[in-house]
């Protein structure tokens, strides 16, 4: 089994696995420790990951990003008509309930949901990851902002499921981080009561999270959490983006906000810019022919840049205040300042948050871009046992409040009709077993408790419904007692999981007090409360079917299996091109001497031939076989010649090699 930990970015995501020397973040396919969360259509294929970020520029609208912001969300969710369609270029559409892009895909409009577009890129992280390992790969833990909602949650999990892999946990970001800071240090207070207290601050592409965490020998404990769930680097990019436009239309005459490859391309050149000026006082800013042809240039002192995103910054202490105040603790009882994700990198923002924590010094112990991915690779290690990994106990919790409703019981009039059965704060996993009096069949309503105002806007409430089927009066004609098992579990997602009768019964039993000598026996008749049969249940949750689960697992196997002949296909035709040019280069320099004159006309005519054809419309766009054919073709004339030479070359070089050893 593999031991893999995954950072879904909005910008780039990262891998960590575990071996027995420690956890390593792995490069992709071009070294790359960070892969861009980019899905990408064209007419032949499907490119993912870096390929989608190469093609980008020519490519816009057909490459989806937003893949963690959209998943789990339906297409007229407010916060993504708010926050979320000024970063995509494709058509946002429904696709059976779920928000979805609409692509040109192999020459037709074709629309898939953010679930099958993110189970596209897990598959290709899958790969990646595989790839190193040298084996496959399906159990993992994959880090989900605190933030996520169980829809959102559950929909990761089905696109996993299309992906094929096996999420042991689906573990909050700023969880990770901790685990992987705490599971490494070896000097936590042995007594809870004297706890080490850490904040994690985590400003990345897309979100900004703060938790508070308290650290003792062996265990984490989360105090509290909070988030702007809209806040980061991309929001920064963007005021530089509208500040630019302006600029350049005063300075140009363009209108740079009416063309989305405009805006792209100063988006690009935007971040470029922002990140210069993190760590130098003025910078530039150059978008070759940005649109009409114009060459567009400017530059930007850091104060300026400050005032642009002011907005936003006045925003920053919120969370912070936040997150302390539902931790119960003073500023003089943190320990440390832990900071994480890409944006803390930009002055302003370190500043505000040491002027928060009164001028505390700031701490950069972890590694800023990869401490999710390998706090996940840790939780994935303690969870599999492929690895001993230290114990380390992990106390997370949940940021909503869930209840449970019914209708009430027409038998019992005082019943309640519904009952929050996970407070916000609540620990995950956490299992709560419900009692109900009933006569017969009846149903409960999962859902988030009403005004909870940290929750996204538009969020449907609803989470499941429960059916428990089959109840019925008791013998003696009273109202069966039914327990019902309700549990937050480990991914943070809410499940039924079973109902059952219970009864009292009366027992004797030997009740035995005293020792020795004074030990005496006594029957007693107890009053027992005895488990009977289970209920058949039938849940239901706010995700697609099953069934569209299999037909989009289905779907995604016939396009990975494509891509990967595209591929494949690519390489043949690059192998049957190096042939022929390098063949031909051969011929004429060290195949001289072992090829005859008619071998040689003969391959040289079969090269030219292949090499026409490799020009022809057909020979441009052929199968694998068809490459194969040729290729294979060319080599029985040529490996014979190619044979000859090395036979020839190897003999004097092992005479040579006898020698010296001699
Ligand atoms: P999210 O956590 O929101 O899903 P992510 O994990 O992909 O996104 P990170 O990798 O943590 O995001 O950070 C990426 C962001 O950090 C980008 O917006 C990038 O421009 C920004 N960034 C990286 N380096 C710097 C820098 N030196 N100065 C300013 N910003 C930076
Ligand atoms: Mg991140």
């Amino acid at each position: 089994a593999s031991v893999v930990g995954i950072d879904i970015g909005n910008l780039s995501s990262k891998i960590g696995v575990a071996r027995h020397r420690g956890i390593d973040i792995i490069t992709n396919e071009v070294s790359n420790r960070a892969t861009p969360s980019l899905v990408s259509f064209t007419p032949r294929q499907r490119l993912i990951g870096e390929a989608a970020k190469t093609a980008e520029t020519s490519n816009f609208k057909n490459t989806v990003g937003s893949l963690k912001r959209l998943i789990g969300r339906s297409v007229n969710d407010p916060e993504i008509a708010e926050y979320e369609k000024k970063f995509i270029n494709a058509e946002l559409v429904d696709v059976n309930g779920q928000v979805g892009a609409s692509v040109n895909y192999l020459g037709e409009k074709t629309a898939f949901s953010y679930t099958q577009l993110t189970a596209a890129y897990l598959a290709k992280l899958r790969d990646t990851a595989a790839a190193e390992l040298k084996q496959n790969v399906s159990d993992v833990v994959i880090a989900v902002p605190g933030w996520y909602t169980d829809a959102q949650r559950r929909a990761l999990l089905d696109a996993s499921t299309i992906a094929g892999l096996n999420p042991l946990r689906l573990i909050n970001d700023t969880t990770a981080v901790a685990l992987g800071y705490g599971i490494t240090k070896a000097d936590l207070p042995e007594d809870p009561e004297n706890a080490r207290n850490v904040v994690f601050v985590d400003v990345g592409h897309s979100n900004y999270s703060v938790a508070v965490v308290a650290f003792s020998k062996g265990q984490l404990t989360v105090k509290s959490t909070a988030y702007d769930r809209n806040f980061g680097g991309r929001d920064f990019d963007y005021a530089l983006v509208k500040h630019f436009a302006k600029e350049f239309d005063a300075k140009y005459k363009i209108d740079v906000l009416s063309s989305p490859k405009a805006i792209f391309r100063l988006t690009t050149a935007a971040e470029r810019l922002k990140k210069v000026l993190s760590a130098n006082s003025e910078g530039p800013i150059n978008v070759e022919s940005i649109m009409n042809d114009v060459d567009a240039s400017g530059s930007l002192k850091r104060e300026q840049f400050e005032e642009l995103i002011g907005g936003l910054l006045n925003r920053f202490n919120k969370p912070l205040e936040e997150a302390l105040k539902a931790s119960g603790l003073t500023v003089d009882q943190i320990d440390s300042i832990e900071l994480v994700g890409g944006s803390t990198r930009i002055p302003a923002i370190k500043e505000r948050i040491q002027a928060f924590f009164g001028g505390k010094q700031l701490s950069f112990t972890l590694n800023q871009d990869e401490a999710i991915a390998r706090g996940a690779t840790f939780a994935c290690a303690s969870l599999s046992p492929v690895f001993r990994v230290r114990e380390f106990a992990v106390h997370d919790i949940t940021p909503y409040s869930i209840q449970v409703a019914w209708e009430k019981e027409a038998g019992n009039p005082d019943e309640d009709t519904e009952l929050v059965v996970f407070p916000h704060g609540n620990a995950i996993p956490s299992t709560k077993i419900l009692t109900f009096y009933r006569q017969g069949p009846f149903a409960i309503d999962a859902s988030y408790a009403p005004n909870q105002a940290n929750l996204p806007a538009g969020t449907n409430p609803a989470i499941g419904k429960y059916t428990i089927k089959g109840v019925e009066k008791t013998a003696s004609g009273d109202l069966a007692c039914v327990k019902v098992k309700t549990r937050l579990n480990l991914h943070g997602i809410l499940n039924f999981e079973g109902a059952y009768a219970v009864e009292e019964v009366e027992k004797e039993e030997t009740v035995v007090t005293g020792e020795g000598e004074d030990k005496t026996e006594e029957k007693k008749i107890v009053k027992k409360i005895q488990r009977k049969g289970d209920y058949q249940t039938f849940a239901q949750y706010n995700t697609v079917s099953e069934q569209l689960v299999n037909d989009w697992t289905e779907k995604e196997g016939k396009m990975h299996a494509e891509d990967k002949l595209v591929m494949e296909t690519e390489e043949r035709k690059n192998a049957l091109e190096e042939y022929v040019y390098d063949t031909r280069g051969k011929l004429d320099d060290r195949y001289k001497l072992y090829a005859q004159a008619s071998e040689k006309e003969e391959l040289l005519k079969g090269l030219s031939e292949a090499e026409d054809w490799l020009y022809t419309e057909e020979g441009e766009d052929a199968t694998k076989s068809a490459y194969v054919t040729r290729l294979d073709a060319l080599k029985k004339i040529g490996d014979p010649i190619a044979l000859r030479y090395r036979e020839n070359e190897d003999r004097p070089r092992a005479a040579a090699a006898l020698r010296e050893t001699c």
